[in-house]
């Protein structure tokens, strides 16, 4: 059976060409080029963006009536699978600016939708989520970037890092603590800047050997105007909102993860059946060959897992405990699959020849963002008493 078989079951006949437009488009000289960028320790060209908005993806998700697809939780899921397998990162920032625009689709005003909507969806203005902060990432509720009110809209103060595709974007989806608002004093808002410093904005790259292609920034802000159509959640209502899409991002990640190392796997078997020592293939020799076939199986045991919370999430739950074990299992596995990947080929496995090396660089990164493992152990550990419960015994 494939290994993408079943979660390609549960698309419409649509979606499955979706599927099919992306695995086109990241073979050949997309994948190539990703490949050449990490060998040269510089992000992929921009370009690509562009080329990705061509095809409508930054509309994967957005509503059919705003020029979008409308397409499922699981359609995004195999959309990404298809492009993390040639490059995790790539993945990951063409998901998370199409992630803003899934949501001013979504949740957005008419106003919102009107004065940024076509531009996010052909790639010409690039936006992404902002709530990590200098001081801390984990602890989401402790941000001190300020929203102050003044005439017309707000003034934002703040620094905002570890920015996805910082770099280049010229919006943010950032949140700020009112100051004196109601709930938990938090709103999101829409923050949009010029690409080049201003009076009010700068940014610095967050330099991450091995994983440039993210152009992780960090962006200050100083006394920057936001007009009062750019208040996106209600005021105290963003945290909330936060966390309700906190699963379907967890799972998300955890199923890019087991493509990649899917994909690594299928790399580093193909190179062992035909390298040979001592007079016959690599996968001849069965202490090499069982240390493949572990990963194999953790490698099924990770995806059946990934695979049982994205449906959960396709069907309309919200599978707290189910996301953070997804998450922190699929991550797990993928770093250790890709260590014995980079390994059992030999010292190829850390050249550029290969795309292991790549894999193993960037698929590192999936351990932080939206929970780390700690977070994730403890979100876990929460409900242990609830989702493990002990049988009462029969009377
Ligand atoms: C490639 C990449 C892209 C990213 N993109 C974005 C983005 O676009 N937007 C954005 O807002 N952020 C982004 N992030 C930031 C990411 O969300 C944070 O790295 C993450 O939230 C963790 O925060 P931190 O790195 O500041 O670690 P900290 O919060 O400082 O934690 C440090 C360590 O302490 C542990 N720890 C913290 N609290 C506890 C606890 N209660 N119990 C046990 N251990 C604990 C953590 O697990 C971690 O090991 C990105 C990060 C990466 C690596």
């Amino acid at each position: 059976m494939d290994f993408f078989a079943q979660y390609d079951a549960v698309l419409t006949d649509a979606e499955k060409a979706l599927v099919a437009k992306a695995r086109d488009f990241c073979a050949g000289e997309f994948a190539r080029e990703l490949q050449r960028s990490f060998a040269e320790g510089v992000p992929f060209p921009e370009s690509w963006f562009a080329r990705w908005a061509e095809l409508g993806m930054f509309g994967l998700q957005a509503r059919p009536e705003h020029g979008g697809f409308g397409a499922s939780y699981m359609c995004k899921i195999r959309v990404a699978q298809e492009m993390a397998q040639v490059g995790f990162a790539a993945a990951f920032c063409m998901n998370h600016h199409q992630g803003s625009a899934t949501r001013v689709s979504k949740e957005g005003s008419e106003r919102q939708r009107g004065e940024l909507l076509a531009d996010l969806l052909a790639g010409r203005t690039l936006s992404t989520i902002a709530m990590t902060e200098p001081q801390g990432g984990s602890d989401v509720a402790a941000i001190s970037t300020t929203a102050t009110p003044t005439r017309g809209g707000w003034l934002i103060n703040g620094s905002k890092a570890w920015l996805t595709n910082g770099l280049m974007v010229d919006c943010l989806m950032l949140l700020a603590r009112t100051e004196g608002g109601p709930g938990d004093g938090m709103t999101t808002y829409i923050v949009r800047f010029p690409r080049g410093d201003s009076d009010t904005v700068t940014r610095e790259e967050i330099l991450v050997p091995g994983a440039r292609a993210f152009r992780i920034a960090r962006i200050t802000f100083r006394d920057h105007f936001v007009p009062e159509w750019a208040q996106f959640t209600a005021p105290g209502a963003a945290l909330k909102a936060a966390m309700g899409v906190i699963n379907a991002a967890r799972v998300h990640v955890a199923a890019m993860c087991v493509a990649s190392l899917h994909a690594a796997l299928c790399e580093a078997v193909a190179y062992c059946e035909t390298r040979v020592a001592f007079g016959k293939p690599l996968t001849a020799h069965q202490g090499l060959r069982w240390e493949l076939a572990e990963v194999a199986t953790r490698l099924e045991a990770a995806n059946a897992l990934v695979f049982k919370a994205a449906l959960a999430i396709q069907t309309g739950g919200q599978p707290v405990t189910l996301a953070a074990q997804a998450k922190k299992f699929a991550v797990d596995t993928a770093l250790w699959g890709l260590d014995q990947c980079v390994r059992a080929v030999g010292a190829a496995g850390a050249s550029a020849s290969l795309r292991l090396a790549m894999h193993q660089a960037e698929v590192r990164m999936a351990a932080y963002g939206d929970g780390t493992s700690e977070i994730l152990l403890d979100r876990i550990g929460r409900g242990l008493a609830k989702d493990y419960p002990m049988r009462s015994e029969a009377s």
